[in-house]
């Protein structure tokens, strides 16, 4: 057997002896050694993609088990694009907010994490390294944006807008930081257009990666800070 699936079966097992840690470090070594594999960027056979699907999602349950809930969506969001229906997909609707991120105890705070990971994302993407280097820089950045956030917020009557309309806000409102110089890197980069229709892709249209799931939620997705502190969007 690959050594992804002996990797995959043994997080399986730390994962129902309620050892989430453990499991998360077999997951993840089990991704990594599929992507190096044949495995990962054809996986044209359906049960390699189930195969695959399922670790995806483990991953993602053990991602959110030890706290790190918008790494774990992202990976749920991978097992949907390999698997668009069964668990993975029940999963990521159980715990997926307007943003199409990981949904907050209230509404205030999923518009809080959408904030954070927006512009996270736009200081992040600005630098060469496009990593933060010390924890002074990480502090520095998350009290910029705690900042503009409360301003925000006591501005802008926030619930009364959509989940669309309060996105646009946020990419626009602008957030000075120290050092960054490249004011492109405050747009997205990204614009959807489906080819079949020449359209652009609206936030609530289906992905044109064909995972089934909304823009919103899949490759239009906003990063949470757990996935943006590692760089990964
Ligand atoms: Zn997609």
């Amino acid at each position: 057997m690959e050594r992804w699936r002996l990797d995959y079966i043994r997080g399986l097992r730390w994962l129902r002896r309620h050892r989430p840690v453990v499991a998360l470090r077999y997951f993840e070594r089990a991704v990594e050694s599929a992507s190096f594999s044949r495995y990962l960027p054809t996986a044209s056979r359906p049960s390699d993609r189930s195969f695959l699907s399922s670790l995806f999602a483990y991953l993602g349950v053990a991602l959110r088990k030890v706290g790190m809930r918008n790494r774990g969506h992202a990976s749920l969001v991978e097992a949907v694009r390999l698997v668009k229906r069964g668990i993975p997909r029940r999963a990521l609707l159980a715990g997926v907010n307007e943003y199409g991120m990981a949904s907050q105890a209230t509404e205030e705070a999923d518009d809080r994490h959408a904030f954070y990971g927006i512009k996270l994302a736009h200081y992040i993407r600005s630098k060469r390294s496009q990593r933060l280097g010390t924890r002074a820089e990480i502090d520095m950045v998350a009290e910029l944006i705690d900042e503009a956030w409360c301003e925000l917020r006591n501005t802008i009557d926030l619930p009364r807008l959509s989940p669309v309309q309060k996105l646009r806000l946020f990419e626009k409102t602008l957030v000075v930081f120290p050092f960054m110089s490249v004011p492109e890197a405050m747009k997205r980069s990204d614009i959807a257009v489906d080819f079949s229709t020449g359209r652009r892709i609206g936030p609530a249209d289906r992905c044109h990666c064909g995972s089934g799931l909304p823009y919103l939620w899949c490759h239009g997705r906003t990063p949470g800070t757990d996935e943006a502190l590692i760089g990964r969007f």
